[in-house]
């Protein structure tokens, strides 16, 4: 079997797919493959040279050089002693084997003339006395990494022959053409083998999922060379590896191959996923003699089964492994094609690569060691194992595509699979596979406790007795404008203290729940405080929503009674029958008996205390459920919001804070409350005027507003209007609800000297449970121009708020790693007490934390995160797909 020299060749399958890549994007070198061989003892370089010669002279796939027709490409064969062999000694330089590599990774890093060729180098370099290095680099297209070591293992022989002065020509282990190959590949092409490997992996794929990264990014092409990170495990290490495979009835690859499934499925948090690993794709013994490119990747399917054992992970990845081997001639390409996914990436990202060989080479008296330098492009992970001798330490190479991991990254994943190697090996076969634990104690103690770290003694206040306590300092400061009102605190607290006398008559008293069905208005605030001077619980029903909506609310928080006001009673309450409070029949009222300040009160200026733990309102969200839920949160997670905001922000007595958040929003609650504990002014938006840019503008503008908060979409609208420039008086823009993307924020920043940040919190854990702010907004300062200058920031949500612990966790509550995307759970004293009408902290959401005290729970939020630099969240999205509604 030959080639056809003058009409060139067809491409084996393996090249085509190189070829194809090739086409798309002139991405070289990152073809180009590359080890040498650290050659000890008296070479004769001469015979060596010459025996190299001959090795290139045999191996005919190293001649080729390929060209397109336009249709398709064909390969051509060169003279073979166009193939370069450089010859050089460095023993002068001044570390002789630096400069050796340093000479090879140059060489590495040209561009191969495809067309033309040559496509192999090679080169020799007398190091030292007695110490030789021996190079080799190829164009991925003309051989493979197992190409190599035929080569290496012919040259042994080759050399071997030279020195006893016999001729090799006459040995038996001639190479044989790489015509077999391409026919071999042809062959397979037409035959039932071929037709029945495609049947299955059409079966193993056809429903598999999303490819999972360790990034959680799409699988990028590469386009540079490798960045890789290495680590040696020691020979005793090792051994305890291979001992404990045994016992596993598996080998040290089993083992690697198991803890890096493992790895997979903690750190992408799939139970179901594929990786890769690479094949020879050679049928038979004689072709594995055989130099060339056959090399092919192939899926392995892994589905995690959370009761299974390490002895069943071992088992499964082992069973999981050999269907794909037995199948492994089938091209990756041809797969991608069958799937329809040619051009959206291959169908792993990892790819799991043991080398076990054992590689004793010998070039007459002196013995070699081979290093690797590089083998082709990584498109997403690769994790290799080098493992040259059954009695010696191995190697764990990781490489990554630049593009997407940086060095650490690198280094993290290398640490947590060997740290899952080394479980694996002292592990007991019958614990639970969800015990493995991948991060290290301290990386453990740095997410779990460091990063946590936000305890602060609130002490024991109430918003009502910080409200009393601003009375009593400043009776006459105005607390309250609503329109062209103007409410002092004095007035708002005789207001609030009236109403609390009615409500106390109707037997409203602690935990008693009170529906408020108001517009936004002065009254709105006097309801507030009033429910919760007679202990009550504030149920908030914004007026806006339908009312069969206002009259389910009432009635699932198991109001006691609702206070409105005559205009709004017959329409929205006209189906409730409970009994109503209207405020203005109570002022009016009031008055018209002339009480004056602190008339008609229900004891001290901080009402009936009903401590931290009581209810103190209850806020109805949705859920992504659809079902509308009563979230019943305490005093203490309001007040620690509340404190917690004011530690950090310092609002001051010359603040004057925007009120337009709807009722039915937990936002409210603080814009509502937070100027009122310190003294500050509050500015409430008229009916309505929270969807009116133009009329909020001027009223920020007119009220010299300090604080404002807004949810992204709302800042956007705001932005693209260009009025936010005009906000003198601004300090400070609070965004939360939704995400706040970069593009916009860095607009903000641009056109606004305020400080921007971004508060993240579901409902269930009041209000708000992290925070972040713009680094160097509000420095007063405006650059940039609004235009987006590009500074790449990424809006995170912070870190946790005071007496707040946050979780990321994994699908079995283990704690991920920082980088690595997982679910945010929340701990601490901003815990709701629970749902309407459930008993306690129950509800599939508020589980048992594992890193807290006995009976202590946390809030499952369905939102995925994953922590980025020292201690802060990025948001990724909702765990369901879906968002939240309220
Ligand atoms: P709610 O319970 O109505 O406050 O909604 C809470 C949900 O809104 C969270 O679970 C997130 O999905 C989303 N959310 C709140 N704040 C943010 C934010 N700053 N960035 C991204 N999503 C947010
Ligand atoms: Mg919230």
């Amino acid at each position: 079997m030959s080639h056809d020299a003058e009409n060139g060749q067809e491409l084996m399958t393996g090249q085509l797919a190189i070829w194809n890549a090739l086409q798309l994007e002139p991405v070289d070198p990152i073809f180009n493959i590359a080890e040498y061989l650290d050659i000890r003892g008296d070479l004769n370089v001469e015979v060596f040279v010459a025996a190299l010669r001959r090795l290139l002279g045999e191996c005919d796939s190293l001649h080729a050089c390929f060209r397109s027709t336009g249709t398709e490409a064909r390969q051509h064969w060169m003279p073979p002693d166009r193939l370069p062999v450089h010859v050089m000694d460095v023993t002068s330089a001044a570390d002789p084997a630096a400069a050796a590599v340093e000479w090879m990774r140059t060489d590495m890093n040209r561009s191969l003339d495809v067309a033309n060729g040559p496509l192999a180098t090679h080169a020799v370099f007398r190091i030292a006395e007695r110490r030789y290095f021996w190079y080799m680099c190829a164009h991925h297209l003309v051989g493979d990494g197992f190409s190599a070591t035929v080569l290496v293992a012919r040259l042994s022989h080759i050399y071997a022959t030279l020195l006893a002065g016999d001729d090799p020509a006459e040995s038996e282990d001639v190479l044989e053409s790489s015509a077999l190959l391409l026919e071999e590949d042809r062959r397979y092409r037409r035959s039932e083998d071929f037709q029945e490997d495609r049947r299955f992996w059409l079966d193993l794929l056809a429903d598999c999922p999303r490819t999972a990264t360790i990034s959680g990014l799409p699988v990028r092409r590469a386009r540079f060379l490798r960045r890789r990170h290495l680590v040696e495990v020691d020979r005793d290490q090792a051994a305890r590896m291979r001992s404990s495979a045994r016992r596993l009835r598996t080998s040290l690859a089993g083992l690697a191959i198991t803890a890096g499934a493992a790895c997979l499925h903690q750190i992408t948090g799939a139970d179901d996923l594929t990786f890769g690993i690479p094949v020879l794709g050679r049928a038979n013994n004689r072709l594995r003699g055989i130099p060339g490119t056959t090399t092919n990747i192939v899926p392995v399917r892994s589905r995690l089964d959370p009761r299974a054992t390490l002895a069943d992970l071992v088992r499964a990845t082992s069973g999981n492994v050999r269907a794909s081997l037995k199948h492994q001639r089938y091209h990756q390409m041809d797969m991608l094609k069958d799937l329809h996914r040619v051009g959206s990436g291959p169908v792993f990202g990892t790819i799991l690569n043991v080398m076990s060989f054992d590689y004793q080479v010998t070039f007459g008296d002196c013995t070699a060691t081979a290093h690797n330098i590089s083998s082709g492009p990584v498109d997403d992970v690769q994790i290799s194992i080098y493992d040259r001798s059954t009695d010696a330490g191995f190697e764990i190479a990781v490489d990554v595509n630049p593009e997407t991991y940086s060095a650490e990254a690198a280094e993290d994943i290398a640490r947590r699979f060997l740290n899952a190697l080394e479980q694996l090996t002292e592990a007991a076969p019958t614990e639970p596979v969800g015990r493995l634990q991948l991060l290290s104690e301290p990386e453990r103690h740095q997410v779990l406790s460091e990063w946590n770290d936000t305890g602060v003694v609130v002490g024991d206040v109430s918003v009502l007795g910080l409200f009393g306590e601003v009375v009593g300092r400043d009776r006459g400061a105005v607390a309250v404008v609503c329109g062209d009102e103007r409410v002092s605190y004095g007035e708002l607290d005789v207001r609030a203290s009236r109403l609390a006398g009615v409500l106390a008559r109707r037997g409203v008293g602690p935990e008693s729940v009170v529906g408020v069905v108001l517009e936004r208005s002065v009254d709105l605030v006097v309801a507030l405080l009033a429910v919760w001077k007679v202990g009550g619980v504030y149920v908030p029903v914004d007026v806006e929503v339908p009312a069969e909506r206002v009259g389910w609310v009432v009635g699932d928080a198991g109001a006691v009674c609702v206070v409105s006001c005559r205009g709004l009673v017959g329409g929205l309450l006209g189906g409730v029958s409970v009994p109503v409070v209207c405020v203005d029949e109570v002022g009016a009222g009031v008055r018209a008996a002339g009480v004056g300040a602190g008339g008609v009160g229900v004891g001290p200026v901080g009402g009936v205390s009903v401590g931290w733990g009581g209810a103190a309102y209850v806020m109805y969200t949705s859920g992504s459920s659809g079902v509308p839920k009563g979230v019943v949160v305490s005093h203490g997670g309001l007040v620690n919001r509340l404190l917690w905001m004011q530690g950090r922000f310092g609002l001051g007595v010359d603040d004057v804070v925007l009120h337009k958040a709807s009722v039915g929003f937990d936002v409210s609650l603080w814009e509502l409350l937070w100027p009122l504990v310190v003294g500050a002014r509050l500015v409430l938006a008229r009916p309505g005027g929270h969807r009116d840019p133009v009329y909020l503008s001027g009223l920020i503008e007119g009220e010299g507003v300090t604080t404002v908060h807004f949810v992204p979409s709302m800042l956007g609208v705001f932005v693209e209007g260009g009025v936010v420039g005009g906000w003198g008086s601004l300090r400070r823009v609070v965004c939360s609800g939704e995400v706040l993307s970069g593009v916009l924020a860095e607009r903000f920043v641009g056109l606004c000297g305020a400080e921007l940040h971004n508060l993240y919190g579901p409902t269930e854990t009041s209000v708000d449970s992290t925070a972040w702010v713009w680094p160097g907004s509000g420095l007063g300062g405006v650059s940039g121009g609004g235009s987006g200058s590009g500074s790449g920031v990424v809006p995170l949500i912070g870190g946790p708020i005071w007496n707040t612990r946050v979780f990321v966790l994994d699908g079995w509550l283990r704690p991920v790693a920082p980088g690595v995307v997982g679910e945010l759970y929340i701990a601490g004293v901003g815990l709701a007490r629970g749902y309407v009408g459930r008993a306690g902290l129950t509800g599939e959401r508020f589980v048992a934390c594992p890193f807290g005290g006995v009976g202590e729970r946390m809030y499952r939020t369905g939102d995925l995160v994953r922590w980025v630099g020292g201690g802060e969240l990025a948001f990724v999205g909702r765990a369901d797909g879906q968002v939240k509604v309220r």
